[in-house]
């Protein structure tokens, strides 16, 4: 077996047929839960407002993830605009709001890859890369030409849909997906999506099934699997409890970054539950249901 997994199917001609099936998804777009069915390959937009090509705010090597994720030398970050999700809260709400960034062709894509990979950065990094399944597949296939080589870590909310899913196995070698909350009213009245928690849970399950529990090389470095990452908000808003119930029934040893970040950025002071930062006992609470996880740090 070849490492990246990608090399596999590339040799395969299976990689070939993944990029024209996801292409296909776009023509009545079902690439992600809202299922909007708009036809992307003509521009119509759906709720995640991004046409044919993918829209990129940013890329660079990014030093600010979890260790296994950074490593030494950071990751190849490629962040990209808008979101299918808008929670009230988001930190980036000009990026994935509002749309901040420049609307990129399969190629230029495939170049950012490069670019990174040649900066001598771990892995290429895909942030909110739910709604463009279908645009980096393409790009993978462009760059693996050319002569990419490093990981791909699929860097979610986890509002994925499993065909969206099924069509990366193989593909990534690494999950870093956030678990938000197990509650409906919150995912519809924080997030603005319909049953966050149905598909939240059925993209995790889908994800391990893929890649199993986090591996490191002898540095530390991931290699393959599944890092779930949990932001702890106000007035148990996160449903922590839940949460943690969740992810034992899929491996109790699971690979797990319990977050104290949180910060009312955006709209999160018109919600009084949401306009403050979390207190240490918070915290604290978080980190003892976590107990037993393999806990990873930023
Ligand atoms: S990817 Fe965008 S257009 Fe497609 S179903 Fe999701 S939100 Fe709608």
């Amino acid at each position: 077996m070849m490492y990246p997994s990608y090399l596999n199917l590339y040799e395969s001609g299976e990689l070939k047929e993944r990029v024209e099936k996801a292409k296909e998804m776009l023509l009545s777009c079902k690439v992600c839960p809202h299922r909007c069915e708009v036809n992307r390959l003509e521009n119509e937009l759906g709720y995640c407002k991004t046409g044919r090509n993918a829209v990129v705010s940013s890329y660079f090597p990014h030093h600010g993830e979890e260790f296994p994720i950074r490593g030494f030398r950071g990751s190849g970050t490629i962040f990209f605009s808008y979101c299918n999700m808008r929670c009230v809260y988001c930190q980036n709400y000009e990026v994935s709001h509002l749309g901040e960034g420049r609307e990129v062709s399969l190629e230029e894509l495939a170049d950012m890859m490069l670019e990174l990979q040649g900066m001598g950065v771990h892995n290429i990094n895909l942030v909110s890369p739910s709604h463009v399944v279908p645009q980096i597949l393409e790009a993978l296939y462009v760059a693996v030409q050319k002569g990419l080589r490093i990981p791909l870590v699929y860097n979610t909310s986890s509002f994925d849909s499993i065909e969206s899913l099924k069509l990366m196995d193989g593909v990534v070698d690494i999950y870093l997906a956030d678990l938000k909350y197990l509650s409906r009213e919150f995912g519809r009245k924080y997030s603005k999506v319909k049953d966050y928690p149905t598909h939240a849970k059925e993209a995790i399950r889908e994800m391990y099934r893929q890649v199993g529990n986090l591996k490191v090389d002898e540095r530390g470095i991931a290699v393959r699997g599944l890092i779930i990452r949990h932001l702890v908000l106000p007035n148990d808003i996160s449903t922590t409890v839940e949460v943690m119930n969740f992810l034992r029934s899929i491996d109790p040893k699971l690979a797990v970054n319990v977050m104290d970040q949180y910060f009312p950025f955006y709209k999160a002071k018109d919600y009084p539950e949401l306009a403050r930062r979390i207190t240490r006992e918070e915290f604290e609470r978080a980190l003892k249901e976590a107990e037993g996880f393999n806990l990873v740090r930023d």
